[in-house]
């Protein structure tokens, strides 16, 4: 028999439950209910108990939320309002549950919890625990990883599409608006992050927007653009220059694309978070571009564009085999601009394999 993928990740929460000593645990972060239920809908909380689960949404999503949760053993409460996490109070509160609670304490806020507190009559002792699901989420399945494929894939399409278009006169939205068009006429559901379409100097701003500036002659171009596709996330930038780029700018092309490589190489499971971040550094250091280098290395990729694990220093929990990372290098000159490389990469024992293929030679247009 096969058992759900969403059977298999409620069953391993249920287990950090048990030696957590939580018999009850409200998931009410979104991406988390997702994850565990398959409920697409915006508004809902999730019950997970050792002998059940129950997921409690509003009437919008009737229809909806029975067809999602069909595959599952996960029961359906419909509730009045938006209230999911008081209902599901509420309903321990009516049961006379007298377990361990417990709650998602970075997901909900001071006034989430006391309706929470207080529609559960005051008898329930809740606790904030962090992470739980989060921590399960390091760790892709194979229907995840499909989905990230064909999300990488996607992504690898549009960018190269793009690049043809960009030329001296056109604007950094249009190119950003002609992305996202692409993406979703390729099955996506929209951005998984605004897109960033950033030239000459604004380049030295790593989160730069994309404005009505237009593409000059002699200026580099970052391009950092994601699809979400069947609700997975892609997340990859390229960096091209128009016109025949300087050697310094070929230089810090170079440095960026090597301290890639060196950062990639280090991702092996059990392997600390921190090394590919060191990995890089170090290159960039040999270029003397450490100082240029103002973000960490990398974050894992899922669900959500930004998830664990985080690649960066200091990081030194050890990396998972079936985790899926970014690793995104970049140097930022003030005045002069900026390079960033980007892909996305499965952790796995045998050696990385990077989802986006998308050329990495540098481009002169
Ligand atoms: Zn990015
Ligand atoms: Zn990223």
């Amino acid at each position: 028999m096969i058992i759900s993928p969403r059977r298999k990740r409620v069953a391993r929460l249920r287990e950090l439950m048990e030696r957590g000593g939580v018999d009850a645990l409200l998931v009410t972060h979104i991406p988390n209910v997702f994850y565990l239920s398959g409920f697409t809908g915006d508004s809902g909380a999730l019950l997970v108990e050792q002998s059940r689960a129950t997921l409690f949404t509003d009437s919008r999503f009737t229809t909806q939320a029975g067809e999602e949760l069909a595959p599952t053993r996960i029961g359906l409460k419909i509730v009045k309002g938006s209230l999911g996490a008081a209902a599901a109070g509420a309903e321990l509160a009516r049961r006379r549950f007298r377990g361990r609670a417990a709650f998602e304490g970075a997901r909900v806020t001071v006034a989430e919890a006391a309706r929470m507190r207080k529609a559960s009559g005051g008898k329930i002792r809740w606790r904030a625990v962090v992470g739980w699901v989060e921590q399960l989420r390091r760790v892709k399945d194979e229907d995840e990883i499909e989905r990230m494929r064909e999300a990488a894939q996607l992504g690898s399409k549009v960018i190269v599409e793009v690049l043809s278009l960009i030329r001296p006169g056109v604007r950094e939205c249009d190119l950003a608006a002609e992305i996202e068009f692409r993406m979703r006429r390729g099955g996506a559901s929209g951005p998984a992050f605004e897109t960033i379409v950033a030239s000459g100097p604004r380049g030295a701003l790593p989160h730069a927007r994309a404005t009505t500036k237009a593409f000059r002659p002699n200026e580099l171009v970052v391009i950092d653009m994601g699809a979400i596709l069947r609700h997975y996330c892609s997340d990859l930038t390229r960096t091209v220059y128009l016109g025949r780029a300087p050697s310094r700018v070929r230089q810090w092309y170079r440095a960026v694309a090597e301290a890639q490589v060196a950062a990639c190489q280090t991702l092996r499971p059990g392997a600390p978070c921190a090394a590919p971040d060191s990995a890089a550094r170090d290159v960039l250091r040999g270029y003397g571009l450490e100082k240029a280098f103002i973000h960490s290395t990398g974050h894992g990729l899922g669900i959500e564009v930004h998830e664990e694990p985080r690649l960066g220093r200091g990081q030194s929990l050890p990396l998972d085999a079936s985790s899926v990372v970014t690793i995104e290098p970049g140097v930022y000159l003030e005045g002069a601009g900026g390079v960033r490389i980007e892909d996305d990469v499965l952790v796995l024992p045998g050696g990385p394999e990077v989802l986006t293929d998308a050329p990495r030679d540098f481009l002169e247009l």
